[in-house]
């Protein structure tokens, strides 16, 4: 089968960095002497390989010794969560994102600066459950839904949103919030471009396929829009996480496949997928 991949796909830097800290602090202290505050990326491949380098997983602060370390992954943290490391007597190996330190800046410097800040983005998401740590009474918003429930009547609102948002999604919500009657709206564009320029490719790859393989954790949010956009082009879309996942009847009647990859899906598993698919026969 003829394979064509994103031109843009797999690691971003802000993860790349993550693991190469992760990797770095584990060979300084050695098994058990580093504790992750959940998964360091949303792959469980990846996580597999850092746990089998001596990398656990808590989220229960107490039942760390003192003097471990605490791994901040790159979704980062509520400042709380930094001040119960801290009271612990347990080291902070930082790998937020600079992307994510960033929309945690900007959220205190609105709420400074007296706006109500609003952030769009997934409630549940931990990167959004830790930026709104930053300043009291960030509204959450993902849908135009119930805006008129969530939001007050009128003043000044200052907003920002999800970094791995896309951008048409923002755009739109954007909209929605300025057809109500504010008094002033601050919008900071809080978007990982990293995330922008993997959507836009997956977009144009869509359109020369006749099937789309998207691949990374299928918890990961940027990996759920990439195959998200891709449906919306109308292109028959998977979303797996490895070539187990994978079944024939998934290229019935398809010769050309197109592969892309959220910004957590490490080489080793792009490439496994596309040597195997390219040895998949092509329909006659
Ligand atoms: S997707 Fe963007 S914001 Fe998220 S870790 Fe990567 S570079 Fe940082």
């Amino acid at each position: 089968m003829e394979v064509k991949l994103a031109r843009k796909r797999g690691f971003c830097f802000g993860v790349e960095d993550a693991i190469e800290l992760a990797e770095r602090i584990l060979s300084e202290k050695g098994t058990g002497g580093v504790v992750a505050l959940g998964p360091v990326i949303h792959n469980a491949q990846v996580v597999e390989r850092l746990e089998r380098a001596g990398l656990n997983q808590s989220a229960d602060l107490e039942s760390l010794a003192p003097g471990s370390s605490v791994l901040i992954r790159s979704h980062g943290a509520a400042p709380e969560t930094y001040q119960q490391v801290r009271d612990r007597g347990l080291e902070i190996v930082d790998a937020t994102c600079v992307l994510v330190k960033r929309a945690q800046t900007v959220v205190r410097q609105l709420h400074e600066e007296g706006y109500q800040v609003v952030m769009i983005g997934d409630a549940n998401h931990p990167e959004v459950r830790g930026v709104i740590g930053y300043a009291p009474n960030v509204i959450v918003v993902d849908s135009e839904e119930h805006l008129d429930e969530v939001l007050p009547p009128r003043g000044r609102l200052g907003i920002l949103c999800q970094t791995t948002h896309a951008p048409e999604h923002v755009a739109e919500m954007i909209g929605a919030i300025a057809r109500r009657p504010f008094r002033e709206l601050k919008v900071v564009n809080t978007l990982c471009l990293e995330v922008v320029r993997r959507q836009e490719a997956a977009v144009e790859l869509a359109h020369e396929v006749d099937v789309m393989f998207v691949l990374g954790g299928l918890h990961s949010a940027n990996t759920q829009e990439l195959a998200r956009l891709c449906r919306e082009e109308g292109t028959r879309t998977f979303h797996l996480e490895t070539w187990d996942q994978f079944k024939p009847e998934m290229v019935d009647g398809c010769r050309v496949a197109g592969v892309t990859a959220g910004a957590s899906t490490p080489d080793f598993i792009i490439d496994a997928f596309v040597h195997k698919l390219e040895a998949f026969p092509a329909a006659g």
